[in-house]
């Protein structure tokens, strides 16, 4: 899949999933949907924290190397980027997408700065091991 098909499968999945009613500050869902697609071009498809592709990420969890989990309704948190807000509200213009591993793992315990200095490169460190890991057993 190419970035362009990427983005429209994003939107669609952003306009029909994620706007919640805690989420109604985006606008309208196509706001939102539009808000998320030009958050990814923006971050180029990385995570804000940890700034591994959400491109690897998938290839590591098609590869066992990464596990997801899974949620109510039948899917599964990890093979997309999420929406981390920060303060507990969901102001846009705070928002970042963050992959699930440093989102569940930041939670409300840390700054959105803290959480990208001190823990962020360690994830992008152990990210790229397993990528290596990846490219050497093939
Ligand atoms: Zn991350």
């Amino acid at each position: 899949m190419n970035t362009e098909e990427y983005l429209k499968q994003e939107y669609a999945r952003a306009k029909k999933n994620l706007y919640t009613a805690d989420r109604k500050v985006f606008g309208s869902a196509d706001d939102l949907a539009s808000w998320f697609t030009n958050a990814l071009r923006h971050q180029n498809f990385c995570c804000h924290y940890c700034k591994t592709s959400i491109f690897d990420i998938n290839k590591l969890i098609d590869a066992g190397l990464l596990k997801t989990r899974s949620v109510r309704g039948g899917g599964k948190r990890g093979p997309v980027l999420e929406i981390d807000k920060n303060d507990d509200s969901y102001i846009p213009e705070n928002c970042v997408l963050s992959c699930y591993y440093c989102n569940n793992d930041k939670s409300y315990t840390a700054t959105k700065e803290d959480y990208e200095t001190y823990f962020g490169n360690n994830r992008h460190q152990y990210f790229l091991q397993l990528l290596q890991q990846l490219s050497a057993n093939r």
